[in-house]
């Protein structure tokens, strides 16, 4: 008996167990495979609203720039 070439995946959006081709699983580099079409653009929408999220998290003001002065070059001007 030949076992297909299937990898199981689960859905990341309604988290059912299904069985992507090997070459699929290959392709997706290790993240899981969404069950079907409708799972697959929901799941394109939840990524792209991580993405704006994140996005709008780093563009929040009032975050420290940059370490203010290097302790390192204190003594260095004073020699
Ligand atoms: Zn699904």
């Amino acid at each position: 008996m030949i076992h297909p070439a299937t990898v199981r995946h689960r859905c990341p959006v309604c988290g059912t167990a299904h069985d992507v081709p090997e070459i699929l699983h290959r392709l997706s580099y290790g993240r899981q495979l969404t069950c079907g079409p409708a799972c697959k653009a929901a799941f394109r929408r939840l990524v792209r609203s991580r993405i704006l999220e994140e996005l709008a998290r780093r563009a929040q003001p009032g975050d420290p720039p940059l370490p203010q002065e290097c302790p390192g070059m204190r003594g260095a001007d004073k020699s």
